[in-house]
């Protein structure tokens, strides 16, 4: 039942370790040990690190197959004056993880939602690096089908700043190799794998010399993955090079003074580098 005198409660958004479970944060614990329910994306997992720390809350399972019917449920609880936390099984949620939708949901009632932050796999990952991390692309998981994928990667060949995806053991050797063919072997990247575990691995150098190393060591293909790349920087050649591209594809659909201005002004590339250039059957 619904108490009109009670104020709102808070969603916090809790980060939870990618490993070891000493990055469970002390005021992580305190929250999840406050709060009246946790929403979690497999109750058993997460249940079980609650264990660890002797926590006991009621749990709810909240995953990308019920998020949507369950938000509207969960902002009724927070506007009763219930508080919830929601944690998902590694790192921090919604990063390629659910609860971009109760998040929204609670925002847009005027709730409150308020971050615990702490580890996540990517900034732990481009911290170790040592690849330029003023300003960087977080890619996610890259389509599964092989054309898809390509063509994702494609879309990425000339971005500047450095590009970040998750990927898995299945597919790493793929991925590796469809970025050698896309960005070219000897563009710089690291492979981080298994982060704040026992075999965490930073591999780095030319990403064809990674792609033979996990393609030839079975034990590099085991775990969880982030692989960096760097970005193409602001190389007058690659920006000609997208500009070319782009100009390509729009003047076969536009009239090739429109196209050029466009493909100017998505790439940086000088107009007058691009029209009049023909089209390059890319
Ligand atoms: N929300 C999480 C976060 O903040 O990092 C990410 C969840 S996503 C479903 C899981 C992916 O994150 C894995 O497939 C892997 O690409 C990456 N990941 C998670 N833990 C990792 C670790 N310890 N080392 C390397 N990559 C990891």
């Amino acid at each position: 039942m619904s108490d009109p005198s009670r104020a709102p409660g808070v969603l916090h958004v809790v980060a939870t370790p990618i490993g070891n479970l000493g990055d469970l944060s002390p005021r992580a614990q305190a929250v999840l040990r406050s709060v009246d329910a946790i929403c979690a994306e497999d109750t058993r997992h997460t249940r079980q690190l609650l264990g660890h720390f002797g926590i006991e809350r009621p749990l709810i399972a909240l995953h990308e197959h019920n998020e949507d019917g369950l938000a509207a449920r969960l902002v009724e609880r927070l506007q009763a004056g219930e508080s919830l936390a929601l944690v998902s099984d590694a790192g921090t949620p919604l990063v390629s993880d659910p609860g971009f939708r109760l998040v929204r949901a609670a925002r847009e009632a005027g709730l409150r939602v308020s971050p615990v932050p702490g580890p996540s796999a990517l900034i732990a990952a481009l911290s170790v690096a040592g690849l330029p991390s003023d300003r960087f692309v977080f890619e996610g998981f890259l389509p599964a089908k092989a054309g898809a994928r390509r063509e994702r990667l494609r879309t990425l060949a000339s971005e500047p700043r450095t590009v970040l995806f998750y990927e898995s053991s299945h597919r790493i050797e793929e991925m590796l190799a469809d970025a050698v063919q896309t960005f070219g072997g000897a563009r710089p990247a690291v492979v981080a794998r298994e982060l704040t575990k026992l075999f965490e691995t930073v591999l780095d150098g030319p990403l064809e010399a990674l792609a033979a190393r996990v393609a030839g060591e079975a034990d590099q293909r085991k775990g969880e993955f982030v692989v960096l790349i760097e970005g193409a920087g602001d190389d007058v050649d690659a920006r000609l090079a997208e500009g070319r591209r782009v100009y390509a594809l729009l003047s076969r659909e536009i009239k090739p003074s429109l196209a050029a201005k466009l493909a100017a002004d998505i790439t940086g590339a000088p107009r007058k580098s691009l029209y009049g250039q023909g089209t390059p059957d890319t």
